[in-house]
């Protein structure tokens, strides 16, 4: 027997929900655990056809996206139950889908901050509560929390971002404690410097002056987070639950 170990498969038979699969990070975690064998189902909010093309690329009869916005309770009622008439069951949560709206305090009105607060953090509780009796049906969960390290270390211009973040993080703990005896495990997965639209968009001095925080001394890859996603969503993670798992190149070191 070889002794080289894969992690194909891994996920076979589970089904998975990814809040903002369409671009980015959220989207290399729903192509990672489609890889690992998982029946996708994940949202876009704006992006349609990037949406669409993600589906194509993993085929109709393993993966399907939906339109939800994460802070409308009716559509994450809808975004469960269409997942429960497709498959029947969920195992699989990432709550992926976040925005910013960066500005300096004094400057930050209140709609800034509550915008960010629904969508990261009461979408994040939507979804959570959501899935639960599923999960609690099957005795098997794992909800994965996509939190920052910012939510950890804070960060100017980001008030609102942190705030939510934070809460991300508080909230994992809360809910790892009230669903552990049913083998619902809540982590949350904090990203440090992910290339994305956003770091591309920074120039070379900017760029360096990052890379000095960073032991890895690099910025890291959405494929990265997801392959840190995959490995809590699977039986390897079994004795994992509650924590914050930075992804971060040892930029945040407690
Ligand atoms: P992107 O901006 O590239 O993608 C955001 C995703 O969230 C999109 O799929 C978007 O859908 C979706 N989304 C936005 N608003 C909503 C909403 N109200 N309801 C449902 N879906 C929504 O973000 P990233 O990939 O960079 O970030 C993904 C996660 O990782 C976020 O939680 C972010 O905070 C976190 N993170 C990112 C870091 C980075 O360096 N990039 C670092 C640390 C954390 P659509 O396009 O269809 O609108």
């Amino acid at each position: 027997m070889s002794m080289e170990s894969s992690s194909a498969g891994r996920l076979q038979g589970k089904v998975a929900i990814v809040t903002g699969g369409s671009r980015g990070i959220g989207a290399a975690i729903v192509r990672r655990l489609a890889a690992e064998g998982a029946n996708v189902v994940f949202t876009y909010n704006s992006s349609p056809d990037t949406a669409n093309q993600i589906v194509e690329e993993i085929g109709e009869e393993r993966c399907m996206t939906l339109k939800c916005d994460v802070g409308n309770e009716a559509e994450v009622e809808k975004l469960v139950e269409e997942t429960l008439t497709r498959w029947g069951k969920i195992h699989i949560l990432v709550n992926n889908a976040g925005i910013t709206r960066d500005t300096l305090v004094l400057r930050m009105s209140r709609e800034d901050f509550e915008s960010v607060l629904r969508t990261n953090l009461t979408g994040a509780f939507l979804a959570s509560k959501g899935v639960m009796r599923a999960m609690m049906k099957e005795r098997w969960g794992r909800i994965i929390n996509i939190g920052s390290v910012v939510g950890l270390v804070g960060n100017p211009g980001q008030a609102n971002y942190v705030a939510s973040k934070a809460g991300v993080i508080g909230m994992t703990k809360s809910m790892a404690r009230e669903v552990a005896s049913r083998n619902i495990l809540v982590n949350c997965v904090a990203p440090g410097f992910i290339e994305t639209n956003m770091t591309d968009k920074l120039n070379e001095a900017q760029q360096d002056a990052i890379k000095g925080q960073i032991p890895l001394s690099r910025i890291g890859g959405a494929d990265e987070v997801a392959a840190t996603v995959a490995f809590l969503a699977s039986d390897d993670a079994s004795y994992i639950t509650g924590q914050v798992l930075a992804v971060d190149g040892g930029m945040t070191m407690a």
